[in-house]
């Protein structure tokens, strides 16, 4: 018996194994529960499940589309980071509705109390605390995993979301040593389990800035950033947020600085200990969330930099430095962050740091989460290399509830681009060659306008509902709402007002706007700019009373609605290769009018239809003019072999 393996033990049979209680893994580890599926969620810290080990902030451009979505398809995200909100914004309210997006400021420790409640109080689920080490694959398919004190847990489906942990590096500076995120362990030998199962797996990095605490500011020199004076809420189901409840004044509050010369000096003088510029670092970092010192050499004409001080938790001291990324040695962390105007006393709690880890490479992964060659295993998340919670929450549902279809034996769940940015995400991964953590950006969905955040129940409910995850109160609620948008856009398609109508007239002198020489409709008028959620309620003050957000969106889908008809037009048009399949057993090495680099893409992808084709990275469309002569050959081929 070798003393330091340990006997292993057989810990029980499940149908569904997940491994990490991140937010990959607690989003599927409770769809599959709440599917039917008796899950084991094993986690390396069962006192820390959903962390958030950078920015305490849930949503933002695109990443608060993908939280409304979460929750319209019965996701937990969404009703979390409303009951855990301390501050909650929609941003670019100055722009469409396309890019509008809510951010909400959370307490983590609460949203991972949240978290934790929840999955406690989900039948069918077990919390475990443990390191997964071995996956077990029996005939090509998964059986289970072992951990490190000898555990052994067996499942026909094991979906990995193991994020940042998987042969984790933390590098401050000089100081490297291994390491998970936030002072947590790293799982150091999972990751040469897979590779020894044949995956691929390559190496990516994100950084962290350093944390201060509130007494050692000198706030005088800081614009406080207050929450919206709406109540904003992610959730279709809202909750009110247990710090502030329905009152946005006692929201809490953020703040905006800037680095200047100085913090900019002292960077350039100690680039030479910077891991980013000593090659230390090898794993690829986020372009889109760079460090200081990035941002220091890639803009060296900027004067100053952002950097927002956003608490970590309800009047906690505690303060995350956002803008300030780092990896710097420690004692230059603390000249830079002393350097900013009302930080000359400031007090690091925790310095910034860079981490890297393994992550698989998603192109062996099906738009379900599936591992194309390993039936019943999934993965989701950071693993993936994306970055975000909002991006590992959306897969690690999709592979939830795609372990539960399988379980079942009904088709898997895949969301297309245009049912919602879970669709652009997952096409996304699948299709493109990643050069660094992938993030969602509204820019990457071409149907964004469809695409809105305050239409994501309208797209994903009735999904969720054939799924089985929306519950009978979410639908209820759902329904009803459908039923107040339905009346009230008949109503103002019916409604019409004579040239001659005196408070008609009053509202739109008073909004700026030309008087009509003919009868108009409501409709009509609502299409106009001018025309807002106040001058439609003095238009008709008998209008039902609709909530504020509601009374929004109806009046975007007229106001919008020529735009909506293009894209809708430009998705049909796309949707004719989407439904042009292509045979499982195409063999793209031997189609000789394909690039070498498209048959290479092609062959690793395999996509399941001609769009996807299209959309993988290094296919042009020469490659898919070759690809449909060479199925029209084979078509003909084919009929004539059968009149033969
Ligand atoms: C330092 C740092 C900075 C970041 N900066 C940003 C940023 O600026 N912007 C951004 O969008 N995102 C950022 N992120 C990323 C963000 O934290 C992740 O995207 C998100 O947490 C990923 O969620 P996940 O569920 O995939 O993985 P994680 O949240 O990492 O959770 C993984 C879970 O798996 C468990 N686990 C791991 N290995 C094992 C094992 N072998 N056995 C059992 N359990 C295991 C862990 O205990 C953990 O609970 C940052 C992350 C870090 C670490």
């Amino acid at each position: 018996m070798n003393a330091n393996k340990p006997v292993e033990y057989n810990a029980g049979h499940f149908d569904v194994i997940v491994v990490g209680a991140g937010h990959a893994g607690c989003e599927a580890a409770l769809a599959a529960a709440r599917l039917g599926c008796h899950t084991a969620l094993l986690t390396l810290n069962v006192g820390r499940v959903a962390a958030m080990p950078c920015n305490p902030s849930v949503g933002g451009p695109a990443k608060g589309h993908l939280v409304r979505e979460i929750d319209a398809l019965g996701g937990v995200m969404g009703q979390a980071a409303d009951r855990t909100s301390l501050q909650a914004r929609m941003l670019n309210t100055g722009k469409g509705p396309a890019v509008q997006a809510l951010r909400v400021q959370a307490d983590k420790a609460a949203y991972s109390r949240e978290m934790r409640r929840l999955l406690f109080a989900t039948p069918n689920l077990r919390l475990y605390q443990g390191m997964a080490e071995r996956l077990l694959i029996a005939g090509g398919a998964a059986a289970g995993i072992v951990t490190r004190t000898g555990a052994r847990f067996t499942a026909p489906n094991v979906v990995l979301t193991s994020g940042t942990y998987l042969r984790g590096r933390i590098i401050v500076g000089e100081a490297l040593y291994a390491g998970g995120p936030d002072g947590e362990q790293t799982a150091l030998t999972l990751a040469d389990d897979l590779r020894a199962w044949g995956f691929k797996l390559g190496r990516f990095k994100t950084g962290t800035p350093p944390r201060l605490t509130r007494r050692s500011v000198d706030f005088t020199r800081w614009i406080p950033q207050t929450g919206d004076a709406a109540r904003r809420a992610f959730s279709f189901l809202p909750q009110p947020s247990i710090f502030w409840g329905d009152d946005p004044r006692r929201q809490e509050m953020c703040w905006l600085g800037y680095t200047n010369e100085r913090t900019h000096e002292i960077i350039r003088a100690n680039l030479h200990r910077a891991p980013m510029y000593t090659g230390v670092v090898e794993g690829v970092g986020p372009r889109y969330c760079p460090s200081i010192e990035d941002k220091v050499v890639r803009f060296p004409a900027r004067a100053a930099h952002q950097i927002f001080l956003e608490p970590e938790g309800y009047k906690s001291d505690e303060l995350y430095a956002a803008g300030i990324s780092t990896s710097l040695p420690e004692e230059i962390q603390v000249l830079l962050v002393r350097s900013v105007a009302g930080l000359e006393q400031a007090e690091l709690l925790k310095p910034g740091y860079a981490i890297e880890y393994d992550y698989i490479l998603p192109r062996q992964l099906t738009p379900a989460m599936a591992v194309k060659d390993c039936a019943g295993l999934f993965s989701a998340g950071q693993l993936n290399g994306t970055s975000g919670y909002e991006e590992a929450a959306a897969q690690g549902l999709l592979a939830g509830i795609n372990a539960a279809r399988r379980l079942r034996g009904t088709p898997p769940f895949i969301p297309g681009r245009a049912d919602g940015y879970i669709g652009v995400l997952a096409d996304d991964l699948v299709n493109k060659e990643l050069l660094e953590p992938y993030r969602l950006l509204t820019a990457r969905a071409e149907y964004r306008l469809l695409l809105r955040q305050d239409n994501a129940d309208a797209r994903l409910t009735p999904l969720g509902r054939q799924i089985g995850l929306v519950s009978e109160e979410r639908w209820r609620v759902f329904q009803a709402k459908m039923e107040r948008r339905e009346a009230v856009l008949a109503r103002w398609e019916r409604q019409r007002f004579s040239p001659r109508d005196e408070n008609m007239r009053a509202v739109l002198t008073a909004a700026g706007t030309a008087l009509p020489a003919g009868g108009v409709s409501a409709a009509e008028l609502i299409k106009r700019p001018e025309i807002t959620a106040k001058e439609i309620l003095a238009l008709m003050p008998d209008l039902p009373d609709l909530p504020a957000d509601e009374l929004e969106e109806a009046a975007t889908l007229i106001k919008y609605a020529g735009y909506i008809s293009q894209q809708e037009l430009a998705l049909a048009r796309a949707q004719k290769k989407e439904r042009r399949l292509l045979p499982d057993d195409l063999n793209y090495a031997g189609i000789t009018g394909l690039a070498h680099e498209a048959r290479q893409r092609l062959q690793e992808v395999r996509p399941r239809n001609l769009g996807q084709a299209a959309r993988v990275s290094g296919v042009t469309p020469a490659d898919i003019a070759a690809l449909l002569v060479y199925l029209e050959r084979r078509r003909r081929q084919t009929e004539t072999a059968k009149a033969d």
